[in-house]
């Protein structure tokens, strides 16, 4: 008798120790940004309030290994691609093409020919890092633009040509770009920005991963991925990370610098990263925080 309650307040006290997670120690490892903007404000023709030497030393300070890197113009990216810094920061730079040029092409992109013939002139010059490994970020504010002319030359130019794409859209643009792949979406690569911003619900989400083997979700700005604990910290809520636990390879970190601002938080944003990242298993947030881009973009997924 007193040894079967001795058990049960075993198996309680384990039960305990398995469902609140003790404060648990930040992700140390490598990261790998996934989703980086180096527009024109920040470096202002190599002069402005944020040069490759200050955003390079940031990447550096944070951990960060790897960046995919996009630009409004394309030149920012380009000029992180050769700068030397890179190399002394340890930074890989891992180049996307930006379809846009200037603010006015975020609202006609998707049916305009001179952003076709833009990317073309672009993969065809590469940049100092290497070719482009992929084609965004871009935005859809109506999902239906995803059907445009040349929102769908560039889905099938992207999976023709192996492209990684980088698309700040809604779900149902979701479905509607992979749906202008020759695929189908089966065989396309496409990283979805903040995994839905708008907040899409998690077995929305969960869905459309299984549909596309190729979707990886982006968790910058995710409504509802972190809530407050009582002692103030930000912890993954249940639902998420009950979803990361499900699709561990699924999901991916970003900074999104798409303001000065976030420069300026570019740290605090990472650890932010590190913090909920060391709720998870270390395999796990290891995996999203560095793997899982790597293996997208044909880098080590073992750097340490
Ligand atoms: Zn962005």
């Amino acid at each position: 008798m007193a040894t079967a309650l001795v058990n049960r307040a075993l198996s309680a006290l384990f039960l305990i120790a398995i469902s609140v997670p003790a404060q648990a120690a930040d992700y140390a490892g490598p990261l790998f940004d996934a989703h980086l903007h180096y527009n024109v404000e920040a470096w202002d023709g190599q002069s402005g309030p944020h040069p490759p030497a200050d955003v390079l030393a940031r990447m550096q300070r944070s951990g960060v290994r790897a960046i995919v890197s996009n630009s409004r113009p394309n030149d920012g990216t380009k000029l992180l691609a050769a700068s030397p810094q890179a190399r002394q920061a340890g930074v890989t730079v891992v180049p996307f093409i930006r379809l846009y040029r200037n603010r006015a092409d975020y609202d006609s992109w998707f049916k305009d020919e001179s952003i076709f013939d833009m990317v073309q002139a672009e993969l065809a010059r590469g940049t100092a890092a290497g070719p482009y490994r992929g084609i965004g970020e871009f935005h859809l504010y109506d999902s239906a633009n995803a059907n445009g002319s040349v929102a769908a030359k560039l889905m099938a130019l992207a999976e023709e040509k192996e492209l990684v794409v980088l698309a700040h859209v809604d779900d149902a643009a979701i479905e509607l770009l992979m749906a202008n792949t020759p695929s189908k979406g089966q065989k396309a690569r496409l990283i979805w920005a903040h995994t839905g911003i708008g907040g899409a619900s998690v077995e929305r989400v969960e869905a459309l991963l299984q549909r596309y083997p190729g979707l990886m979700g982006e968790l910058s700005y995710r409504p509802g991925l972190t809530c407050a604990a009582s002692d103030s910290h930000e912890r993954l809520c249940p639902a998420w990370r009950a979803l990361l636990l499900k699709h561990p390879t699924r999901f991916l970190i970003g900074s999104d610098t798409w303001i000065n601002p976030r420069w300026q938080s570019y740290e605090g944003t990472m650890q932010g990263y590190r913090a909920w990242l060391g709720e998870l298993p270390s395999e796990v947030a290891r995996a999203i925080g560095w793997g899982n881009g790597a293996r997208l973009l044909g880098l080590n997924p073992l750097e340490k």
